[in-house]
């Protein structure tokens, strides 16, 4: 056996612990070294001495996507310039980048932690580590390839797209892990089958990131690269980049690094915690980042805690996959919900394509009423469209807790849109 990159901590009072020195350390750093911090801090009334217990994270203001735009080009920092060894920023798709400062010892966190997520995955040094996701400023190909190197395997860095060449190495270096996109991932295997290259090459697993994917999509993976595994990763550029999560062997949620950040999930209406299993905003504090640490910082992204010890014994808890953004919440009948949830079941229910939208009535008898379209999947039969109705109003029920009517349209009657789709038509007056 190698080394371990799991945290030696064996009991949950103990983790817990941890997380309070971390906190402890991390508002002391940024009051002291960051005035964006100090001033927020200030306006909060809240003194680093006020954080006494983990509940005590409270009475911390929220840091959200809107003050690293303002604080371009270097927010949050909260180290001086010598000691900043790198910078990343995000694509940037609105407005300014979001630039991030790293530390060298940031640095080494992030390959720590990104070598923990290939040894959850079962990656040992023996490994041959294909990365076809891209390099550049941004976060995502130097993270694969430093947490590979920091484990020892070996690491084979491509880039994405260049199919040619992907297949090519994958034969030649008979490269064992594949770390890519969702749908980079279905191409590769697509190309593969095309060029019936199956028994030629020596994968064993996937790991991919940055786009959500459903049972379908996974499924279709396995079949066509002959892996065991598919593998999800998460993180994002503010924490760290990718990372910071991934789910292991048993697959049951994405253990998440708890002895590096803080995770709460909060209703993102009233910022109050939800309760243990309800979908509610991911917000994150870090317990150990010099440069741009986070203090309760809104990563508007959406899932759930799982309340349970995972099968593998891990002492790092889980939170479910990704359900989508909290600005695109609407709410019906009192619920809150999130498109995110809509798309999760009907990405698994098979007989129905990725296309969809919702529609928000209001009737004449004041209530509020919500009607699904959905397209039925290329060639698919009009005489199964009633089991698929009941399927899917079934488990909307069931899973979102408010009632909605589904209707299955003709696969290519909704419009496509290069760019996201908007999914959600509000038609009720306010
Ligand atoms: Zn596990």
């Amino acid at each position: 056996m190698g080394k371990s990159f799991m945290p030696k901590i064996r009991i949950e009072r103990e983790l817990r612990r941890f997380q309070l020195e971390g906190l402890q350390w991390t508002v002391n750093h940024v009051y002291k070294n960051s005035d964006f911090y100090r001033k927020q801090f200030d306006e909060a009334g809240v003194k680093p001495k006020h954080i006494r217990s983990l509940k005590d994270i409270s009475k911390l203001p929220f840091t959200t996507a809107k003050d690293l735009q303002e604080g371009y080009p270097f927010p949050l920092r909260s180290a001086p310039f010598e000691k900043i060894v790198r910078i990343h920023a995000s694509s940037g798709t609105t407005g300014k980048r979001k630039v991030l400062c790293y530390t060298q010892k940031d640095i080494n966190d992030w390959a720590n932690m990104f070598a923990r997520c290939y040894e959850m995955a079962g990656l040992t040094a023996k490994d041959r580590v294909q990365i076809a996701v891209g390099y550049g400023v941004w976060t995502a190909g130097v993270g694969f390839q430093l947490g590979v190197e920091r484990l020892g395997a070996m690491a084979i860095p491509i880039g994405p797209g260049n199919i040619d060449m992907q297949c090519q190495f994958l034969e030649d270096f008979q490269s064992t892990v594949l770390c890519a996109t969702a749908s980079m991932v279905l191409l590769m295997g697509e190309e593969i089958e095309k060029r019936g290259l199956k028994g030629k090459i020596a994968l064993k697993k996937v790991i991919m990131g940055s786009e959500r994917s459903s049972d379908a999509m996974r499924t279709k993976m396995k079949e066509l690269l002959g892996v065991d595994h598919v593998f999800d990763i998460t993180g994002l550029t503010e924490l760290y980049g990718p990372g910071t999560g991934i789910d292991c062997a048993h697959h049951e949620g994405i253990h998440f690094w708890a002895d590096y950040y803080i995770l709460e999930i909060l209703n993102p209406e009233t910022l109050q915690p939800v309760e243990p299993g309800e979908t509610g905003e991911m917000v994150v504090t870090t317990l150990r980042k010099e440069a741009s640490p986070l203090v309760r910082y809104r990563t508007r992204d959406l899932t759930r805690i799982i309340p349970k010890r995972c099968s593998c014994g891990s002492i790092l808890p889980m939170h479910d996959r990704l359900l989508g953004r909290s600005d695109d919440m609407f709410i019906i009948r009192a619920v809150n919900v999130y498109p995110g949830q809509i798309d999760h079941i009907l990405s698994n229910t098979k007989g129905v394509g990725s296309e969809y939208q919702i529609h928000l009535n209001r009737k004449e008898d004041g209530k509020d009423y919500m009607t699904i379209k959905v397209e039925r999947l290329e060639g698919g039969d009009p005489s199964g469209d009633m089991a698929l109705v009941n399927t899917i109003e079934e488990e909307i029920k069931k899973q979102i807790l408010v009632s909605g009517k589904v209707e299955i349209v003709d696969y290519g009657s909704l419009p496509r849109s290069e760019r996201k789709s908007k999914r959600v038509f509000d038609h009720r007056e306010i």
